[in-house]
Order: structure tokens, then C-alpha cells, then sequence
């Protein structure tokens, strides 16, 4: 391929979910050409929404989003504001709010002080995901709850898994002690450990779209919609000296100036051809995910929007009944708990028959919601390989370096999977409009470039 000639290339984006469209929405502004590339049918990716002809709404696990995302989307109009939500953790047969209400039970107050006592070095205290819990929430509250919910969630033990996990999730105490009076006072569900980019604050609250979360995108790819190819996937990036010069989807090949990629980073290992220098990037690994969405009669059967079930005896470790923070969800008088199971892909969960799921957590469930059994109308069950990005110890070093630079000109991996985090999408957003001036920076060098080397050429 000409490298002179790709500078003024179109840019090409893979994956039309909320950090691509994000990036083609962002373009489409600046007037920089560009073709997204949609491995699947539609638009929205991990930001779906499933409607059931019964009249239930559901997403890949529960998804909300805030009043500020809405309003830079040019949604807000379209979006219900959220008036409560709540968490609490199931335990030895109780359920305690989250955080304060674990913070009033004087066992769990006393391990944490011990701790504050006698706190371990930086370096232990770093050393992996179980010593941060323990150093962080005292040893009691981190053995029982906050380590078995972080095992079930990404499926690796404590102490092979990353500090980064833990503190990349929190939110100081006087900052959650201040958003949920702000909650209360306000009366709607101020959020409080969404947004990391820009500070949350008593004016950002949950907000859901009419229809479902995937009006984000809908939003977002009007009027670029000649510019979006679905069911393309990008088969290969084309790397020459060291920069992108195309791409390759269904067999033909496309000169492009940048590649910004949402492909899950182990993947985008794969797809690049010409270096192998992001051959370190195919150990990630992703959490893979079942979602199992109870249709149950009668309303409010949980304590709390979320429950969290550290007890190893359940096989979910997260119930979510959306309809107790959105009424509107699900048809009156019925209601919706989705059941998240972490899994691996191909295993006995991954593999099990729908109704048979169903089934199991009906089972299981009976010790919090005594006559689920008659309340029960079947389940509608969604599955993804790459809910979470698991940060194992052992490629901590690739995950950091991933994080500073790619190291090939031109690539740019964007959005949750393609950057590796946990981010979520208000933060997707920003983050993928900053990255979007580095593309038009870039883009911008690379021809002025082209223009020198031509100049010296005609002289
Ligand atoms: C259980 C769960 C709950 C969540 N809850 C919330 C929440 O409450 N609030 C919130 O803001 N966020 C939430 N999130 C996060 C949110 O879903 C993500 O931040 C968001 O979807 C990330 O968007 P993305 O574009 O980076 O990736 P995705 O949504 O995964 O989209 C990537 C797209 O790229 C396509 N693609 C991949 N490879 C290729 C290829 N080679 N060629 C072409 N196309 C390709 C895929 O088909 C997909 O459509 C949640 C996520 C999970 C898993």
C-alpha cells in the first residue's frame, strides 16, 4: 500500500457500540472521512436493549446512565429520570445496605480498625487484589464479602489478581456519604461510583432512555448512517514501518489514514498484520457472563435494587431487580430480576439450555423470595464473552503499558474492551473524544508530512 496517499485515507473505526459511535459521531463533526466497520447486524453492542413482546425491557445486565451523558447526546428529552437506587449485600441470612449499612455492624467496624492500627507496608498492601481488600476494609469485610463478590465476578482467586481492581472502584467515604444525602434529598438516584472522567457530583443522577439503553447509539449514528457497514468485521489491520496503512473486511482490502479499534484488546492482537509487536496484548482475558432475566408476578421481591450474594453457596453473585429503580421496565403488577452468573465460555453454566438456568436460579432463589416458585413465568437469558476484563497480576505490566501507548502510529484502541478497563459509558464517551483529537492530530502531522515530501519532490 502507498503510505504517502493513506494520510488523507479515510480513518476506519471497528465496532458500532457506544465508544465507536462515539468516535464516528466526533468526525462526522470535524468533517474527517471515515467507515465504521459492525462485526454484527445492528448497532449498540454491550449498550443493547431487548424488548419482549410482553412488555419487558432488558439490557446486557443492568444499564444506566446518567442525566449529563444524556444531555451531550442530545437524548435528555427522551430519557426518566431515575428516583432511587439502592444496593445491599445478602449475609448469614441478613442484608445490610451498601456501603453503610456493613459500616454500622460493629464486627465489620472493629477489623477495620485493627487494620488502621496496624496497617501493612504500601508494597504488601499492593501486592495483589486480597491485600487491598484486607488493608483497605479490614480483614473481616474483605474475607467475607469483598473478596468471594470479587472471585465470582472475574473468576480468579484474590491473590492472583491486581490491586488496580479495587482502587480503580472507589469512591472516597465523605464523597458517597455526601452523593447519597444528595440522593435523598433530591429524591432521585444521584450516582455515586459511575463517573471517573468528570467528578460526580448532587446534579448527576441515573436517567433511563424511552425504549431502552441502545437509544444512546441510535442517537449518536443519526445522519452518519451511509457510513456505518453492519455485518463487517474487520478480518485484519495492515501495518507497514510501523504505522497502519488499511484494513481488511471481507476480503478486500481498505486504505485508511487511522484505525481506531473497540475489538476486546486480546482480539485487536490478532488482527494486526506487519508487527507482532502487540503479541503480549493476546494473554487478556475477559470474564464471560450469563444473564438470566426472571419474569416474576408481584413487584419489589428484592431488598434493593441490587443485591449482592457473597455466600458461595449461590451460583450468581449479583440479583438486580431494574423495575424497583424503573417501574416502567416491566408490565404492572410483574416484575424482573436478572440473575448475573460469571462463567467460562463452553462451561456448564456458558452451555446450560435456557429453561434449565431459569430453573436453577428459581431453585437457588427460594431462601430470598420464599414463593418465587409461583411467582414464575419463565426467563429470557442473554450470554457475552467479554462482560469484564479480568486484571490478572501476571500481565499487570501489559495492561499498564497498554494504557500509556499502543506503540504502532496510528492505532488507536478505544472504548471498554479495546482500552482494557472497566469504564463505563459516560466515561467511554469522554475518553473517546479525547482520543478522537489525538486521531485528528495525528491524521493532521501525517499529511502535512505528504505535502513537504511532495514539495521537496517537485523541486
Ligand atoms: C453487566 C454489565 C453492566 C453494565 N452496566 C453499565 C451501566 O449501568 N452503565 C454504563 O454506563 N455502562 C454499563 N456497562 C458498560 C457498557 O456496556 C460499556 O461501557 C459499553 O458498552 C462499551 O462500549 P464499547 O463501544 O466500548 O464496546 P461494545 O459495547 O462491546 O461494542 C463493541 C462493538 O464492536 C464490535 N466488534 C468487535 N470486534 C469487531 C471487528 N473485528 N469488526 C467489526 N466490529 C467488531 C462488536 O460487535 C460490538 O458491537 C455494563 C457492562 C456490563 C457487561
Amino acid at each position: 500500500m502507498n503510505i504517502a496517499k493513506n494520510s488523507i485515507a479515510p480513518v476506519a473505526i471497528i465496532g458500532g457500540g457506544p465508544a465507536g459511535l462515539t468516535a464516528a459521531w466526533y468526525l462526522h463533526r470535524q468533517k474527517i472521512p471515515f467507515i465504521l466497520y459492525e462485526a454484527g447486524p445492528k448497532i449498540a453492542g454491550l449498550a443493547s436493549s431487548f424488548h419482549d413482546t410482553d412488555g419487558y425491557t432488558y439490557d446486557f445486565g443492568a444499564h444506566f446512565i446518567n442525566n449529563r451523558l444524556a444531555a451531550a447526546v442530545g437524548i435528555g428529552s427522551q430519557c426518566r429520570d431515575v428516583l432511587y437506587y439502592g444496593e445491599s449485600v445478602l449475609i448469614h441470612g441478613k442484608t445490610y445496605g451498601y456501603p453503610f449499612g456493613l459500616m454500622k455492624s460493629p464486627r465489620y467496624v472493629a477489623s477495620a480498625l485493627a487494620r488502621r492500627i496496624l496497617p501493612p507496608s504500601r508494597q504488601e498492601m499492593h501486592q495483589n487484589a486480597a491485600n487491598w481488600f484486607r488493608s483497605s476494609y479490614g480483614d473481616l469485610l474483605a474475607n467475607e464479602v469483598a473478596i468471594p463478590l470479587l472471585e465470582a465476578w472475574s473468576g480468579a482467586p484474590a491473590t492472583e489478581l491486581a490491586s488496580a481492581v479495587g482502587s480503580k472502584m472507589q469512591n472516597t467515604i465523605p464523597q458517597t456519604l455526601k452523593l447519597r444525602m444528595a440522593s435523598r434529598l433530591s429524591r432521585r438516584a444521584v450516582g455515586c461510583g459511575y463517573s471517573h472522567e468528570i467528578p460526580e457530583n448532587p446534579h448527576v443522577w441515573h436517567v433511563y432512555p424511552e425504549g431502552g439503553v441502545g437509544l444512546l447509539c441510535q442517537k449518536l449514528a443519526e445522519g452518519i448512517e451511509q457510513h456505518i457497514k453492519l455485518e463487517s468485521p474487520v478480518q485484519r489491520i495492515i501495518v507497514q514501518d510501523g504505522r497502519v496503512v488499511g484494513v481488511r473486511c471481507q476480503d478486500e482490502e481498505q486504505p485508511v489514514s487511522a484505525v481506531v479499534s473497540t475489538a476486546p484488546a486480546n482480539i485487536l492482537s490478532r488482527l494486526v498484520e506487519g508487527t507482532d509487536i502487540l503479541k503480549p496484548l493476546g494473554q487478556l482475558r475477559y470474564r464471560p457472563m450469563v444473564f438470566v432475566n426472571l419474569r416474576l408476578e408481584g413487584r419489589n421481591l428484592l431488598k434493593d435494587t441490587v443485591v449482592w450474594l457473597p455466600e458461595g453457596h449461590f451460583t450468581s453473585f449479583r440479583l438486580t431487580e431494574t423495575p424497583i429503580s424503573m417501574p416502567w421496565l416491566a408490565p404492572e403488577g410483574k416484575t424482573l430480576v436478572t440473575v448475573d452468573i460469571g462463567c467460562e465460555k463452553g462451561d456448564r453454566i456458558w452451555s446450560m439450555d435456557d429453561d434449565a438456568l431459569g430453573e436453577l436460579c428459581i431453585e437457588e432463589l427460594q431462601e430470598i423470595i420464599p414463593d418465587i416458585k409461583k411467582r414464575y413465568r419463565g426467563c429470557r437469558v442473554l450470554r457475552t464473552p467479554i462482560a469484564y476484563p479480568v486484571y490478572l497480576n501476571e500481565y499487570e505490566e501489559v495492561r499498564v503499558k497498554l494504557a500509556q501507548s499502543i506503540g504502532i502510529d496510528g492505532l488507536y484502541p478505544i472504548g471498554r474492551n479495546g482500552e482494557f478497563s472497566h469504564a463505563l459509558m459516560e466515561d467511554v464517551y469522554w475518553r473517546t473524544q479525547h482520543k478522537m483529537r489525538q486521531v485528528i492530530d495525528y491524521r493532521n502531522a501525517s499529511q502535512s508530512r505528504h505535502h513537504r515530501s511532495s514539495a521537496q519532490f517537485m523541486h
